[in-house]
């Protein structure tokens, strides 16, 4: 995999002063926004055990690690958008080249719940 520099969330910070301490467990989400971003940039990086690890325990059944994997591995990324975030839910854009360098988007307004301290994704509605 070729290292990130800038990260992948779109906040203008490296990647290892931001998603990647959240990431590695060296900090914890604040916010469902913060862990929404986390997760995107998970998904750039192939980060599936963070992918799984931050999904819900009541929802982590819909979620095969190999579909998880997949996704990441053949999505080209390119990038993320925040479009409204409440305390539980986050609504964003996150953009990937499609067919023919087309820039498709991935619209989604996702659910997350504070449990025992951390921010879990738990489902989400996609448009
Ligand atoms: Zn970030």
């Amino acid at each position: 995999m070729t290292p990130i520099n800038l990260c992948p969330c779109g906040s203008n910070n490296s990647y290892a002063a931001c998603c990647e301490l959240i990431i590695d467990g060296k900090k914890i989400a604040q916010t469902a926004e913060e862990l929404m971003r986390s997760r995107y940039s998970a998904y750039v990086a192939g980060q599936i055990d963070y992918l799984i690890a931050t999904t819900h325990s009541s929802t982590r059944k819909n979620h095969h690690r190999k579909d998880i994997e997949n996704w990441s591995k053949s999505t080209k990324w390119v990038g993320l958008e925040i479009v409204q975030a409440t305390d539980t839910m986050v609504e964003f854009k996150a953009n990937f080249e499609g067919e023919n360098n087309s820039i498709e988007t991935h619209h989604e307004k996702s659910t997350f719940v504070l449990e025992g301290g951390k921010w879990y994704y738990v489902d989400g509605k996609f448009y």
